[in-house]
């Protein structure tokens, strides 16, 4: 194994026995994307219909249309929207929750001590982060980090279900229980819904289940099964579609 990948793997408390990723050759390093910004401006909502039309967007036009949402609550109490961020092209789609304070602050999904992780698990794969796309079920932050409540994510889903479509990822890596349980249709937890290649819309992507990096923070014996799940979806990807 290349002494960055180890290096990696350890940064991640990983037993280096985990090593069948190896095989996974990611391409070479494209041009970030950034994300999108908002006015931070508190405004009326919108009715639920307004979204309807994202249908049809451009990833330009679909940004914009983030960035001045209004149809959930979450919008009053944001300081950006997070859209996503990454590669428009790239083969790997991973899936998060809600931003957090620093994501909020800097209009980037995964840019907290949970991002950090997320980068040390995608380098141990070989991926730099703007060789994937990385984005939330929710684009706006819920207070005091709490979950996101169903309406909010169903006021989402126009925009996540776009920018699925828009990618078409290989894979697709849903990171923690919202996520999964959101793209699934589930009301499964993690633990059951992790460990199998799911697929997710009409062209049947593969869709991975794995922890929530902050979980793993907290619970780092987790680590080895995130690990699994990674070359799990490594190989789901290098498989191509159903
Ligand atoms: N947790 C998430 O699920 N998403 C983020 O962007 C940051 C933390």
């Amino acid at each position: 194994m290349d002494p960055r990948r180890l290096a990696c793997l350890e940064a991640m408390g990983i037993p280096t026995w985990s090593r069948r990723a190896d095989r996974v050759l990611p391409g070479a390093p494209h041009p970030v994307v950034g994300p999108g910004e908002s006015s931070g401006e508190v405004a009326e909502m919108e009715p639920a219909s307004s979204a309807d039309a994202s249908e049809a967007m451009s990833w330009e036009a679909l940004e914009a249309r983030v960035s001045s949402c209004t149809r959930c609550a979450l919008h009053a109490g944001r300081t950006r929207t997070v859209f996503g961020v990454g590669h428009r092209r790239a083969d790997w789609l991973i899936i998060g929750e809600a931003p957090g304070a620093e994501e909020d602050r800097r209009g980037e999904p995964f840019v907290g001590r949970a991002g950090k992780l997320l980068d040390a698990m995608l380098a141990a794969l070989g991926y730099a982060r703007d060789q994937v796309y990385i984005a939330n079920v929710v684009k706006c932050r819920p207070p005091e980090n709490r979950d996101p409540r169903p309406e909010e994510a169903a006021s989402c889903a126009p925009y996540l279900d776009r920018q699925i479509e828009l990618l078409a990822p290989q894979v697709i890596l849903a990171v923690g229980r919202v996520a999964a349980q959101r793209l699934l249709g589930s009301d499964s937890p993690v633990g059951r819904l992790r460990g199998s290649v799911h697929r997710y819309g009409p062209t049947g992507i593969p869709l991975v289940v794995t922890w929530h990096p902050a979980y793993l923070l907290r619970r780092p014996e987790a680590k080895a099964d995130a690990w699994r799940d990674l070359v799990l979806a490594a190989s789901a990807a290098g498989g191509g579609r159903a």
